[in-house]
């Protein structure tokens, strides 16, 4: 196999050129760790193709020598499936490289850009013709598009605009054969057969690997006023959401739940965050109003709506944001709370929906059998409440040993998970299946509907050579 493995990184080195192919233990380590720490992954070399052409060699190589491809972008992903397991036989391909944007369409409110585009530079391109690509996670500074749209990424605009698949018009995409299927068009109608791009979205790299994109683009707001809500009981975080959505309808672009251990956090470990609401409450919720005519029209939607809250007694306190610095810094404050737990210990996560109107019940549910299951452990469910969207984390009890509480990861997602089930629920609302929840998908998910999976990823990639190992 070494010769193999060698011979094999020498023609990857014609192709791509000397640089382009890492094989230093060192360097290839920071895409082998992944942002949680969880996977620490091997692979023979990490290629970083720069062309789509590029890409088709790697795949034909790939298909002749029998060696598996893992493709990566910005290796935000929090399911392990954008790293590689074994030093022989995988290779990482990462795209980052491939980061122009080849078009931006001002008339057509479109954009098409490659698929190692980081994200925030995908939103600043849009923003500089003064659009929207609303597309937006605490990871878009690192996080690509073609990872956005392979793990059908979700985030905090979701409930305005939807997630990364509601947003993409065409696609490139090199399949496992080496064929480019140019998808790229830039129509809202297009009913000419099967949909092919959605077969991508969400895959995970397992059918093959997207080059570019065509993205819708929106009217960029002229004003946008967000605060912070404070509740005594998820009954009132129910109750509010309700008012907030038929009084603003698509104009309330986010409510994000936060409980107070995590303002508690985020004030102990982020530069400038602040207690938002002076008296402390058991659950918050960031809300923002996006107007197309004004900032005064956001601003008295919002209180329109607070005050409808404070009336009826679903709201106790609210803080709304006094400046445009002071929204920025609400949503760092938003941004930060993933990372604001690491400092705590352990934690172990998940990333669950359920119909929204059970959030309370569910919530509530959940929390109690974690205390029970971990006397002493910290729930931190926090995140995307409009959309039904928890990330139902637990840190670990103080003074707790990381790794004994870490050894209960599974049985606690396993616990969790029947729970989400049993609501009617998804075990993986936006971060997708990758390898952490591949076998528990094997398990949950409707046999047809898994069989309909094998059988496309077989006819796909008759010889596996695509992300093996990961979702099925
Ligand atoms: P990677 O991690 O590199 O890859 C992810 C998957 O996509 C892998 O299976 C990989 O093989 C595949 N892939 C990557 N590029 C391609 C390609 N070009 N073609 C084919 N397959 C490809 N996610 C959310 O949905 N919502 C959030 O709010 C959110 N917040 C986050 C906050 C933080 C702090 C962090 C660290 C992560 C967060 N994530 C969130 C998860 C992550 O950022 C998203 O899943 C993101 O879409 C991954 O993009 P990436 O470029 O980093 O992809």
């Amino acid at each position: 196999m070494e010769g193999t493995k060698t011979m094999l990184i020498d023609q990857f080195k014609t192709l791509l050129g000397d640089r382009h192919v890492i094989t230093n233990l060192d360097d290839k380590a920071p895409y082998l760790r992944e942002w949680r720490d969880k996977y620490e992954g091997s692979a023979a070399a990490i290629l970083k193709p720069g062309s789509v052409e590029d890409v088709v060699g790697v795949i034909k190589l790939a298909n002749e020598h029998g060696i598996a491809l893992v493709p990566q972008g910005g290796n935000t992903g929090l399911v392990g499936g954008q790293i590689a397991f074994d030093a022989d036989r995988q290779f990482v391909v990462n795209l980052s490289r491939l980061n122009r944007i080849r078009d931006v369409d001002t008339d057509g409110y479109t954009m098409t850009v490659e698929a190692g585009t980081i994200l925030a530079n995908a939103q600043q391109a849009a923003d500089d013709v003064d659009c929207l690509f609303p597309l937006s996670l605490g990871s878009e500074g690192s996080c690509q598009i073609g990872g956005n749209l392979s793990t059908n990424a979700g985030g905090t605009g979701v409930l305005a605009y939807g997630n990364t698949r509601d947003l993409v018009l065409g696609l490139e995409v090199v399949l496992p054969n080496g064929d480019v299927v140019n998808g790229l068009n830039k129509l809202r109608k297009n009913n000419t057969g099967y949909d092919l791009k959605n077969l991508f979205v969400g895959a995970e790299g397992t059918l093959g690997i997207i080059t570019a994109a065509t993205l819708k683009l929106f009217p960029k707001p002229t004003g946008q006023q967000a605060a912070f809500v404070a509740f005594s009981t998820l009954d009132e975080t129910g109750a509010f959401f309700k008012t907030a959505k038929s009084k603003a309808g698509s104009q309330l672009t986010a409510f994000e739940i936060i409980p107070r251990i995590g303002i508690e956090f985020l004030v102990k470990h982020v530069d400038g965050a602040r207690d938002p609401i002076e008296t402390p409450y058991p659950w918050y919720a960031l809300l923002e109003i996006s107007s197309g005519q004004s900032l005064e029209n956001a601003s008295e939607l919002l209180m329109e709506i607070l005050e409808h809250g404070l009336e009826n007694g679903a709201v106790q306190d609210g803080s709304v944001a006094s400046s445009e610095a002071q929204r920025q810094s609400f949503w760092h404050m938003r941004h930060e709370l993933s990372g604001c737990q690491k400092p705590e210990g352990g934690s172990i996560k998940h990333d669950v929906s359920v119909p929204v109107a059970s959030l309370p019940e569910y919530l509530r549910e959940t929390i109690a059998v974690s205390q029970d299951f971990i006397p002493g452990c910290r729930p931190v469910p926090f995140g995307h409440w409009g959309d039904g969207n928890i990330h139902l984390n637990f840190s670990q009890p103080i003074n707790m040993d990381r790794e004994a509480f870490l050894s209960h990861w599974e049985e606690m997602n396993r616990l969790m998970h029947a729970i989400t089930l049993s609501y009617g629920g998804s075990i993986s609302a936006e971060h997708g299946i990758g390898i952490m929840k591949r076998d528990e998908l094997a398990d949950t998910k409707d046999p047809a509907s898994l069989t309909l999976m094998r059988t496309l990823k077989n006819t796909l990639d008759p010889n596996g050579i695509m992300n093996p190992g990961k979702v099925l």
